[in-house]
């Protein structure tokens, strides 16, 4: 099969619906205590939040670390389970399906991870690598396999003759290529982006950026992209979620994101970028004061211990995300 007909394979995608409903999502891990024989520590890495993704657009999931957008890329692909609320995909709800029930969705949903030098089996030669996800969903046989391999080589920009090299003999930017091949093998319908361009320079970060842009057009994939910042999300998201200690605090079209941020946080976000359309750092407010612990989460509003804008009701209540014009969510007391 050439790479236009996998791109044909999901031609019948349904713009517009959506493809996950995420209700209430919640993870809570509980960690060892620093102090000897003290209580578990308990972390809401993902604290009550709810959005749609919509087939075949991308939605960009930007927070600083610890925010939760990558146990929430995990929560959708079901890498970890949930703790509360629900993960429709489909029509499905994925949340409360066994693990044999997952298995057959599995292939449906991939990860592109954030460490091309971590992710990939340095003992596995690149072909092995792509086409390890093929002996494990599909029943082709070997050559199909070495076919399909070179195929997906071809189309992220690497030489046929690459094929029987091992990781450590690519620069990182290449590695991610090979992530993104293997992430392609078996025609998944949904792809998790997990920071995919932050451990590479910045002189290979536009490339593998473009690359997935092309695979996106290509291939009508829907993708949640994770990145630390709203500057590489800006370029490849339709629409953007804001993360903060677990919680969504803004969601938005990408456009409407960067040309008018209603949360004080994403303001904030946006004030740090050097120039977003001439806007960036003009009498924003900057980001103030350190992230606090989220095993010592605030009452109220997550952001208010660095508000600018704080009212004592923020210290008590937390704002709700809601719709506050066509498309554009906001949780806070003043919007
Ligand atoms: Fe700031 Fe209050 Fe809005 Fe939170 S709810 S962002 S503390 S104004």
């Amino acid at each position: 099969m050439s790479m236009s007909d996998m791109g044909n394979a999901n031609s019948q995608v349904r713009s517009g619906e959506p493809l996950y409903e995420v209700r209430n999502l919640t993870k809570v891990f509980a960690t060892r205590s620093s102090a000897i024989g003290g209580k578990p520590l308990i972390v809401r890495a993902v604290n009550d939040v709810t959005f749609d993704i919509k087939h075949g657009e991308v939605l960009g999931l930007v927070g600083e670390s610890g925010c939760g957008k990558t146990t929430t890329g995990r929560l959708l692909i079901r890498l970890l389970d949930p703790t509360s609320g629900s993960i429709v995909y489909g029509g499905q709800d994925i949340a409360a399906i066994s693990p044999r029930q997952m298995r057959a969705l599995r292939k449906d949903m991939q990860i592109i991870f954030q460490d091309p030098f971590s992710s990939l089996n340095p003992r596995m030669t690149c072909m092995d690598i792509i086409a390890e996800p093929l002996i494990l969903h599909t029943k082709m046989s070997r050559v199909e396999r070495r076919e399909k391999a070179y195929e997906l080589l071809r189309y992220v920009g690497l030489p046929r003759e690459y094929a029987l090299r091992f990781p450590h003999e690519f620069s990182g930017g290449q590695r991610q290529r090979i992530g993104i091949a293997r992430a392609l093998s078996i025609d998944p319908k949904f792809i998790v982006c997990d920071e995919p361009v932050s451990a590479l320079d910045v002189s290979v970060q536009s490339q593998v950026l473009n690359l997935i842009q092309k695979l996106r057009q290509d291939r009508q994939l829907t993708l949640l992209f994770i990145a630390h910042g709203l500057n590489v999300v800006k370029y490849i998201s339709d629409r953007v979620g804001v993360m903060y200690l677990g919680s969504l605090l803004e969601l938005a079209d990408s456009d409407a994101i960067y040309a008018k941020p209603l949360h004080p946080y994403t303001q904030s976000l946006i004030s740090a970028i050097p120039d977003v359309d001439g806007m960036g750092g003009r009498g924003r407010a900057l980001l103030q004061g350190e992230i606090p612990s989220p095993t010592n989460m605030p009452s109220g509003c997550p952001f208010h211990t660095r508000c600018s804008r704080k009212q004592e009701l923020c210290e008590s209540e937390k704002p709700k995300l809601r719709e506050v014009e066509a498309g554009h969510s906001v949780a806070c007391h003043l919007v």
